[in-house]
């Protein structure tokens, strides 16, 4: 389902028309569809049917408190990544028995805070942290339920900066070290052992990568149940990829359920899945407005007001992005470079990209940016964190205004030596 859609020419979203926010809120900023949040949810959720299923709602994808709640509203719960995200999962009203916790580096402080708040399970990626957690939760008189995330060695098939479960990755265990782990685990007095974690990478556009994944981990939960331990969770990670271009389609949460029941229902294991990408990607938009049109000597270039230190996802991993105006055009496309204000030249979000005829003071969409856009972004270049917007039928709500820039400039200090 697609949420942004034109009416009559001009592109809505949800019954919101965007042009009308864009002049109350003022360009670039990001906007969110609610009704896209929850049928992305209700995807997954439907698709396990009647299978014991927890998700744990990956928020590093769109950390954004309005988000995070209106997903915790439908029953989601949370992977965290740090403790930071962790407070934000709990501000927003997430339940501490609905969150996981990844991380190859939790820190003493952050363990002790997660064993205070109660969390569902932690999701161990190494033998020091192993025993650094057993450690920490003795000393505060309690047991931390976890669970080990094998690396499986299978190639996800994705970009090299988001592939994690291949054996040259720093996350997770080697899967053939994982029975003596569990062994050790089982004589550590802090250490619940309750199960196995794993997370192959992101934008993942087959089933085959998760297949050999979850074949491998069902098979490890078998040997571990032979050796004694009593395994009830799994914990299958994130990685479902999303459309961005129109003529590409990842399987569907249907056809990954279907294969998950097919390998390790016999299991009766809890199943725990950790989408972060699937459930905001495609529900956020990112409003631009044209400041020049530039040519140049062999292109033409539309320069606006967003830049990567909006939206880095171009620069960083050469991701494609739909670009389309506000305002629909019958007129023939033309071949534009996408630019921004910054001073380097991988501050591009699109070259050769045909595009309906656009002058400077109209406003554009760049598509398909709920996840990891508003996250990744910076102040580079002294710019301020552009705001980010929710929209519900026809209403929105800035749910992060932007900063003055007396509030950035305002967070330096002077030494005391250049204070006189
Ligand atoms: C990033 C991450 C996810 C979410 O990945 P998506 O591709 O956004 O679904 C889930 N689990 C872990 C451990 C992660 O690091």
């Amino acid at each position: 389902m697609n949420y942004f859609e034109y009416r009559e020419g001009e592109m809505y979203a949800e019954d919101a028309k965007i042009s009308d926010i864009a002049e109350s809120v003022g360009t670039p900023f990001y906007l969110y569809s609610s009704a896209s949040l929850a049928y992305q949810y209700n995807q997954f959720k439907d698709a396990f049917g009647d299978l014991d299923l927890l998700l744990c709602y990956a928020v590093k994808a769109n950390t954004n408190q309005a988000v995070i709640k209106t997903l915790a509203d439908l029953g989601a719960g949370a992977d965290v990544v740090s403790e930071g995200e962790m407070r934000r999962a709990l501000t927003a009203g997430v339940p501490p028995t609905k969150i996981v916790y990844s991380g190859v580096a939790k820190t003493v402080r952050e363990m002790t805070f997660a064993l205070k708040q109660g969390i569902y399970q932690f999701n161990v990626e190494s033998e020091p942290e192993l025993y650094q957690l057993s450690e920490v939760a003795e000393n505060l008189g309690k047991t931390a339920d976890i669970t080990f995330r094998v690396n499986p060695d299978v190639d996800a098939k994705t970009h090299a900066k988001i592939s994690t479960g291949k054996s040259e990755n720093k996350f997770g265990v080697p899967w053939k070290a994982t029975r003596e782990l569990c062994a050790l685990a089982a004589k550590l007095p802090g250490i619940n052992l309750v199960g196995l974690d794993l997370h192959i990478g992101s934008q993942i556009t087959e089933l085959e990568p998760f297949e050999a994944a979850f074949t491998r981990i069902t098979s490890l939960v078998e040997t571990l149940r032979e050796d004694g331990n009593d395994i009830s969770r799994v914990d299958l990670g994130g990685g479902l990829g999303i459309p961005y271009e129109g003529d590409d389609f990842p399987p569907l949460p249907k056809e990954y359920a279907e294969m998950v029941r097919r390998v390790m229902s016999h299991l009766n294991c809890q199943i725990i899945i950790e989408p972060g990408r699937f459930l905001v990607g495609n529900a956020g938009i990112l409003v631009s407005q044209v400041v020049y049109v530039k040519k140049g000597e062999e292109r033409e270039f539309l320069i606006i007001d967003a830049a990567m230190n909006d939206l880095v996802r171009p620069s960083m991993y050469d991701a494609y992005h739909g670009i389309v105006p506000l305002k629909e055009s019958d007129a023939d496309s033309v071949l534009y470079d996408v630019v921004g204000p910054v001073c380097e030249t991988g501050d591009t979000f699109a070259t050769n990209r045909l595009i309906t005829p656009m002058k400077s003071g109209e406003y554009l969409a760049i598509r398909s940016v709920g996840a990891y856009g508003a996250v990744m972004s910076s102040t580079y270049n002294t710019r301020p964190l552009i705001p980010e917007v929710l929209v519900k039928n026809d209403e929105f709500a800035v749910v992060r205004p932007r900063p003055s820039y007396d509030d950035i400039i305002g967070l330096d200090q002077l030494a005391p030596w250049l204070s006189e």
